[in-house]
């Protein structure tokens, strides 16, 4: 991290989330000035952690798999800045108190044979959704290569190409998690552990929509998953080392507390009474809510804004918390017979009813008595994470944003013990050697990366997706303010540690300022996408 007070740049970009970092390395790498300014004392965003006596303990995210498949980490030369992954190809391990266990295996024919030894028609589902899944994510990918359509555009596409194929298709993508699990399988354990896949996107499983979240799940098979050597901080740190090798400036613990045009440039104004001059633009890496409204500093026209005030950041007041531990004793961790499953993600539900009961209690403003949680032990795959003879754990439960009655400040205790009574129903033994633990609540995420909805800035619900997204005429990484750009989690195509809203934002830049693609490059890369795309949705319709 470098520090030191440019004043002016050709882009400021505001928050150094990891979607900030990448847009501010593909910038600079184009020849742009660029300062990146950050709230907190160091960049990361929802990739935070805390050390404790030498052990890393993990309080946001984890998995950074989604990055591995875009070629952001060979772009931006992350293995020269000391970043290094240990992949596997078992993705996770579905636990239920009573001992009952599902795989999700590197494909879809095995994790099938594992659901059918609960229900060989639910075996059959999972594949036929395996291949729909596919073709959602096909069409994602093409919808994400040039110019991004609103979803009723990209609908409309596929049924006027594919026909009424690619009803079943279109029409999947709008149900809700709970109505897939009803319609598709019988089984009360894998409808169950559909619903707890919904949740990844913290919408509860009866939100329409939330079934395309599961649909992308069973398409998953065969993609390198895995995680950096050295947690979060190594992917962090590397990221901000590519930005300031490219020439970009980042400051920490720097608000921006206002935008205002000034001329042909921005003014953008700090804590601390200071101003950065950006020239050619500002890139919005935080949350686009309260950037656009607040931030923003009434700069948009009224009918813009409205849309941007209907923006929906948390739906049925789902949210999540993190519970992480230092162990004493590696050896009372799980062990399944395979290194793959030990070191990876463990989705635990103390009964399969845990699931709705969760999304219920979140809707109420109540905790859950046992949430459904997301557990792994990174110290298994990286060793340095824990000092000799010790361990880590993460667990990741979904949980209410607001709670009725006592706020979260009051509710700490409980909620952890909450998390540990889901714990110890599906992998009992591991509390009693627990050192230490760090709880992290919705309000701590919210306080540190400053969205309501830490994990996605935007609710990933139909309207709030690809060219929509955050909002209509917010799509495309661009805001109807000429100079104004938005990335992050609250653009397309959403949350994780995928990087991709942060390379789509720094192309947008690049090509408006004509040092990207020349509008030839563009109008070729319209006419692959539009035949591309055509030939896919023809598929779909044979
Ligand atoms: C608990 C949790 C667990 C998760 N687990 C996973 C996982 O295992 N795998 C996965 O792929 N994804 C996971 N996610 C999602 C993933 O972490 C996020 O989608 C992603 O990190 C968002 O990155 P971002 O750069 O878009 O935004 P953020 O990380 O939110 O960064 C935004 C930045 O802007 C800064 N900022 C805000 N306001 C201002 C201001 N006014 N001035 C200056 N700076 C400002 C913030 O401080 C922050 O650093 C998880 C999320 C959470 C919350």
């Amino acid at each position: 991290m470098t520090a030191g007070a440019a004043d002016t740049a050709d882009i400021v970009v505001v928050g150094a989330g990891h979607n900030g970092l990448v847009c501010a390395s593909y910038l600079a790498r184009a020849g742009l000035d660029v300062v990146v300014l950050e709230q907190s004392d160091r960049p990361g965003g929802a990739l935070w952690w805390t050390d404790w006596q030498g052990h890393q303990l993990e309080r946001g995210a984890v998995e950074h798999s989604a990055v591995l498949t875009t070629g952001i980490v060979e772009d931006l030369d992350l293995a020269r800045h000391g970043l290094e992954y240990r992949t596997r190809s078992v993705a996770a391990i579905h636990l239920f108190g009573d001992g009952t266990r599902i795989v999700i295996e590197e494909t879809a024919e095995a994790t099938a044979a594992s659901i059918g030894e609960l229900s060989v028609a639910d075996g059959r589902a999972w594949l036929e959704l395996a291949e729909i899944g596919a073709l959602l994510l096909r069409a994602y990918a093409l919808a994400s290569d040039g110019w991004i359509p609103p979803p009723q555009v990209a609908t409309a596409f596929a049924r006027a190409v594919a026909g009424p194929r690619s009803r079943r298709l279109t029409d999947l993508t709008r149900m809700s998690a709970a109505e897939l699990a009803q319609r598709w399988f019988e089984h009360p354990v894998v409808r169950s552990m559909v619903m707890f896949r919904a949740a990844f996107s913290s919408v509860a499983p009866w939100t329409p929509g939330s079934a395309a979240a599961f649909l992308l799940t069973v398409a998953g098979h065969g993609r390198r998953i895995g995680r950096p050597v050295g947690g979060s901080r190594a992917f962090v740190e590397a990221l901000t080392a590519s930005a300031g090798a490219a020439g970009a400036t980042v400051r920490c613990g720097v608000t921006v507390d206002a935008v205002r045009r000034a001329g042909g440039s921005w003014r953008v104004h700090t804590s601390g009474d200071k101003t950065v001059i950006a020239r050619r633009g500002v890139v919005s890496a935080m949350a686009p809510r309260p950037f656009l409204l607040d931030v923003l500093d009434g700069a948009l026209a009224p009918r813009s804004r409205r849309r941007v005030e209907r923006v929906q950041e948390v739906v049925d007041n789902v949210s999540q918390l993190t519970l992480a531990a230092a162990i004493d004793d590696p050896l009372c961790l799980p062990s399944f017979g395979r290194t793959e499953l030990d070191a990876g993600a463990m989705w635990l539900l103390s009964e399969p009813s845990s699931a709705t009961e969760a999304y219920s209690a979140a809707l109420l403003g109540q905790l859950s008595a046992t949430p459904a949680t997301l557990v792994t032990f990174p110290s298994v795959a990286d060793p340095g994470a824990a000092p000799a003879g010790g361990a880590t754990m993460w667990a990741d439960s979904f949980t209410a944003r607001q709670l009725h009655g006592r706020p979260w400040s009051q509710r700490r205790d409980e909620a952890s013990e909450a998390v540990w009574r889901t714990i110890d129903a599906c992998l009992p033994g591991v509390r009693g050697h627990v050192r230490h633990e760090v709880l992290t609540t919705p309000d701590d995420l919210t306080g540190k990366n400053g969205a309501e909805n830490a994990g996605n800035h935007v609710a990933p619900i139909p309207g709030q997706l690809l060219g929509a997204r955050p909002a209509h005429g917010f799509g495309n990484h661009r805001s109807p303010i000429d100079g104004i750009y938005l990335t992050g989690a609250g653009t397309h195509p959403g949350g994780g540690v995928s990087g991709l809203p942060g390379r789509l934002c720094a192309r947008a830049v690049l090509d408006d300022l004509g040092l990207g693609r020349t509008r030839r490059q563009r109008g070729a890369d319209v006419v692959r996408q539009t035949s591309s795309s055509f030939r896919a949705a023809r598929a779909v319709g044979r």
